[in-house]
């Protein structure tokens, strides 16, 4: 039996994740997500899909992300009839994650027509609208983990915990047909070992052929230890200064991954007990998920909660969701501690709080996540002293301080003992979701310890497994 795996996006990059799989019973499609970055590499999203979408039968969600499940409500608005699968948390996020997404189309496309209108050229529309979205969640069905799913045609799939984010899964996919029958693994985003909240990467079964991500192929992470510590004093120098420390995070799992870490040190006494705001609606929406979703909790997460001590609720904690809040936040002077987005300061109410405050001396600016190339964030980080946010200099006084070991990925180590056993067992390893480098560190690696011989493929190439 013969099954092809089209690499339809991160392949050759990181986003973009799409894999469609051709059974001799169904066509899967494994995540449909948005390519990010440049300018050149955000245009593919428009582009026609490579293949039919009234030809897939069924989509999987590996987990929430934009870039592995941005694109779907456009897969349905081009013509695909099908349902989408994810886990129940995943569920839940995708809902919060594609109305975003929906309403920054509809608001582009709406300040592009204005300027559109004025140069006499025709409308554009938005990639997707808001109905779009709601298209996909009313076919998207949440199903537990370690479940095995039938999809039909002789294809079934199960969900497993891949410690990436929350309701994040690796997918197992089993395929019977003709007498045979394969087993194939899709990494989707493999997390770390020991991270807040939620729980830890599953070990993958034997397999025919597995698909590994290689974000950090050829990287090593920070320890989270020293990571807290350096979190810890920064927190500490600017509050005790009388400073406002601003932290610019990703709305789903760094915010609350951070509010967990904040509510720890608060609790050992190891920062002082000073107000603490998420100043974003998205934020505030995905840590309502969080909520619903305690099947997902690891041990010491759910003995927090067993406890009445939830990180995501104590005194100093607030959440704000309306404009008129926001604003006000701005205006005020006093020590506080505020989570906003965007994680890279490319949009979002962070930019107002910079605005506000970076000028100042005694605060901090914290950065806990990737910075791409090209942001705001990336050029307070390389040591920028005077940005542009809105029409304005701004004079960056404050405390930069980069904390290196939040990372949501695994590192090089991590990927390949995940794989190890796998391809020792004779699986087909193929290494994609990463930047040319990082893969072939990945790949690599894998030769030296296992002696696999790893397929990188290109983008839109098809392989037989
Ligand atoms: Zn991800």
């Amino acid at each position: 039996m013969a099954i092809d795996i089209g690499f339809h996006g991160a392949a050759g990059g990181v986003t973009g994740s799409c894999y469609l799989v051709h059974t001799p019973g169904k066509r899967v499609l494994v995540d449909c997500g948005f390519f990010q970055g440049s300018q050149r590499i955000e245009e593919m999203n428009a582009q026609p899909f490579p293949f039919d979408p009234r030809d897939v039968d069924v989509v999987v969600f590996t987990h929430a992300h934009m870039d592995h499940c941005g694109r779907a409500p456009l897969l349905t608005k081009r013509g695909y009839r099908g349902r989408f699968v994810a886990t129940s948390a995943t569920r839940d996020m995708c809902e919060v994650m594609l109305a975003d997404s929906a309403r920054i189309q509809e608001s582009d496309a709406a300040t592009e027509n204005r300027y559109r209108k004025k140069e006499g050229e025709p409308d554009v529309e938005p990639l997707y609208s808001e109905e779009d979205a709601k298209e996909v969640m009313k076919r998207t069905d949440g199903v537990p983990y370690d479940t095995e799913v039938d999809l039909g045609g002789g294809v079934t799939l199960t969900f497993r915990d891949s410690g990436h984010i929350l309701g994040a899964a690796f997918v197992e996919l089993v395929v019977v047909a003709n007498g045979a029958k394969k087993r194939i693994t899709f990494s989707g985003d493999l997390g770390n070992h020991g991270k807040a909240i939620i729980r830890d990467p599953e070990a993958p079964g034997g397999c025919d052929a597995i698909l590994i991500e290689s974000t950090y192929g050829d990287r090593a992470h920070k320890d989270q230890e020293s990571t807290l510590e350096e979190l810890a004093k920064a927190v500490n120098e600017s509050l005790l200064r009388g400073g406002i420390v601003l932290i610019p995070a990703f709305a789903l799992g760094r915010t609350q991954e951070i509010l967990y870490h904040l509510s720890q040190l608060r609790d050992a006494n190891k920062i002082p007990r000073a107000p603490v705001y998420v100043d974003s609606p998205l934020a505030v929406g995905a840590t309502d998920v969080f909520r619903k979703h305690p099947e997902c909790f690891d041990e010491e997460m759910n003995a927090l909660m067993a406890a009445h001590h939830s990180p995501f609720e104590y005194p100093e904690l607030h959440f704000v969701r309306a404009v008129e809040e926001s604003i006000a936040l701005n205006e005020d002077n006093a020590p506080k501690i505020v989570v906003a987005g965007s994680g890279m300061c490319t949009s979002g109410r962070i930019l107002h709080h910079i605005r506000h405050h970076a000028w100042k001396k005694n605060a901090a600016l914290l950065f806990c996540g990737y910075q791409g190339r090209g942001t705001l964030g990336r050029m307070i980080v390389d040591g920028a002293r005077k940005v542009r946010i809105m029409r304005q200099d701004v004079v960056i006084a404050a405390n930069v301080v980069t904390l290196g070991g939040f990372s949501a990925h695994a590192d090089q180590a991590g990927l390949a003992d995940w794989v190890g056993a796998p391809a020792k067992g004779g699986a087909k390893v193929f290494v994609t979701h990463g930047e040319p480098e990082a893969a072939q560190g990945l790949r690599r690696v894998l030769a030296d310890r296992t002696g696999t011989d790893a397929v990188v493929p290109a983008l839109n190439e098809v392989h037989s497994v």
